[in-house]
């Protein structure tokens, strides 16, 4: 971590780590969300913490100048979601910062006052984690989209935290480089919210996930300090700092700079399409061309419904009657990708595919993707409603949990159509409902909860890459006994002793979702300690 100012630099040696401390504060009122009810804070209420933020309001528009900070409540709704829509809370006011200074200027106000903040990129965040606070301040980096430097020679860039996933690979593709990190999304989201929440995408099955190309962040700590965690090389000495930071959704302070790793453009690309009757045999060619040691760049499946619906969306062409369909592409050096390809072809037709298109050109390539990159929305063509799910498993157990996830549909008559990365065992179920028919929507919830305790069954996990957010805080304890819980929460509170950043997310609490009634009884020790936050 190096602290700026010192004419140190994310090139620099890191310093040791006075600010990283175990909280003493145990005075701090406890913070509410006020998420799924009726608003009636903010700048304009007449109850102290609207005069509060009135003030508040009042210093922030000195510190950044015209046009930065939002009271008006209806302006104040753009704000209210990330895309995650079922959660809503109108921020308290919204500042829009163009500098790392200024972001800490901003945060050490709210320090200052005990006012909650949250960060928030481009709002594209699926599990709530952008959610903001009633009685809080939204920083939104939507105002710092600059790319600072491509350095193509060290395979870095260093961009600002708002600068869109996508805009990074523009600015080296001039070079033969690219950002490898790409979320579906990545026409929209951040860097900072790549970050934030490691995201991964189609590609992490051979490239990883955010955490494998960021070699440095320039972060805005709690209390409003700027430092760096991690540099611009690969490894420096020390607690891995950077890797904690990564994933941390917001919770650790803010990221105000990136140093992005590159990652050179591979020399060729082929990519098939595989029709299989079901997904037993897709996932067996799955199995085999991975037990094969063929690292596809992306191996993604569909289900039949998902293919009905990508079909209603976009007429992605399909070949007619398959029960699942795999998209595999290899990429790499010319003569390795020819040599992997027919390995990947003789498995699938192994496996049971009654047919293989195999790509002739980059048109036909993003045909072949259209169809898995529209599926969630597509969903939309044949259900009202439904639920993004993100569960992970071993990828060798892909057929069994299928079958469970089919059983489980049949049993309580709520659809799923499943869509995934298959190749690192990440599941995207879509829960479908209709929130107009009476019970649909808790049947949906109950189905969509039940296939992340069978990811857990199975030694699985409850998230991807979309997060914990406020949508699966009540699924952690399921996941991590008491004592890991704690842990993290201590973790947490030595970055944030206050308890104001990005407060009410990823950890559980009873008043979210009952969770554990009857084990706690009393004040939690850390609450009581002042290590952890209830509310
Ligand atoms: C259609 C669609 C497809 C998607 N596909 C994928 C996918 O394939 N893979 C995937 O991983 N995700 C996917 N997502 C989820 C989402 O796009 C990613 O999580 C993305 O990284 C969020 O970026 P954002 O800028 O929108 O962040 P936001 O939603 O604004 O924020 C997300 C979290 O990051 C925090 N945050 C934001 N900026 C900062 C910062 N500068 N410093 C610290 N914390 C910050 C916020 O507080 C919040 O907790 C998809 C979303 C949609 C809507």
């Amino acid at each position: 971590m190096v602290r700026p100012g010192t004419g140190a630099g994310p090139g620099s040696q890191p310093h040791i780590l006075p600010w990283l401390r175990v909280s003493q504060d145990s005075d701090r009122p406890p913070l509410s969300l006020e998420s799924e009810k009726d608003q009636t804070g903010g700048v304009g209420a007449t109850t102290y913490q609207g005069a509060k933020l009135a003030l508040l309001a009042a210093e922030l528009s000195a510190l950044l100048g015209p046009n930065a900070v939002i009271t008006d409540r209806q302006r104040l709704r753009t704000y209210e979601c990330d895309g995650l829509a079922q959660h809503r809370v109108v921020p308290g006011l919204v500042a829009l910062p163009e500098s790392a200074e200024q972001i800490a200027a901003v945060v050490r106000a709210c320090a200052a006052q005990s006012v909650p903040f949250v960060a928030r990129g481009s709002g594209t965040g699926l599990s709530g984690g952008a959610l903001p606070h009633t009685e809080g301040v939204l920083i939104v980096t939507s105002r710092m989209r600059r790319i600072l430097e491509v350095d193509p020679a060290n395979e870095r860039a260093i961009v600002e935290p708002g600068v869109i996933n996508l805009d990074v690979t523009k600015a080296a593709e001039p070079y033969g480089w690219y950002f490898a990190p790409d979320p579906s999304s990545q026409q929209v989201c951040s860097v900072g919210g790549n970050v934030a929440e490691n995201s991964g995408g189609a590609h992490c099955l051979k490239y990883g996930f955010t955490t494998h190309h960021v070699l440095g962040v320039e972060v805005v700590t709690p209390d409003g300090e700027l430092v760096w965690l991690g540099g611009t090389t690969r490894d420096v000495p020390g607690y891995d700092l950077l890797g904690t930071f990564i994933g941390s959704e917001g919770t650790l302070g803010i990221a105000t700079k990136i140093v992005v790793r590159l990652t050179r453009a591979p020399e060729s690309v082929r990519c098939l399409l595989a029709a299989f009757p079901g997904v037993d045999e897709a996932g067996a060619a799955v199995s085999a061309i991975i037990a094969d040691g063929v690292t596809p760049a992306a191996i993604e499946m569909m289900d039949a419904l998902a293919i009905e619906a990508a079909e209603a969306a976009v007429a992605c062409g399909y070949p007619e009657g398959a029960g699942a369909v795999l998209i595999v592409e290899l990429d790499g050096p010319a003569a390795e990708v020819e040599h992997t390809f027919a390995a990947v072809r003789r498995h699938c037709t192994a496996a049971g595919a009654f047919e293989i298109r195999v790509a002739r050109d980059a048109d036909e390539r993003a045909r072949f993707w259209k169809g898995r990159k529209s599926a969630f929305a597509a969903v939309g063509r044949i259900s009202p409603d439904y639920i993004v799910q993100d569960g992970v498993i071993p990828r060798t157990v892909l057929p069994d949990v299928l079958r469970r996830i089919t059983e489980l549909s049949a049993g309580t008559g709520v659809r799923v159509a499943n869509v995934f990365h298959a190749g690192d065992g990440n599941l995207h179920p879509l829960v479908l409902f209709d929130e107009a028919k009476p019970g649909e929507a808790q049947a949906a919830e109950e189905v969509s909860g039940a296939i992340l305790d069978l990811c857990i069954s199975y030694g699985g996990s409850i998230t991807g890459e979309h997060g914990v957010g406020v949508d699966k805080a009540c699924h952690m304890p399921r996941m991590f006994s008491t004592d890991d819980l704690d842990t993290m929460q201590r973790l947490r509170r030595a970055f944030d002793p206050a308890g104001i950043c990005n407060p009410g997310k990823v950890f559980p609490t009873p008043r979210l979702c009952g969770e554990v009634p009857g084990k706690r009884k009393g004040v939690h020790p850390l609450q009581a300690a002042g290590l952890a936050e209830q509310f």
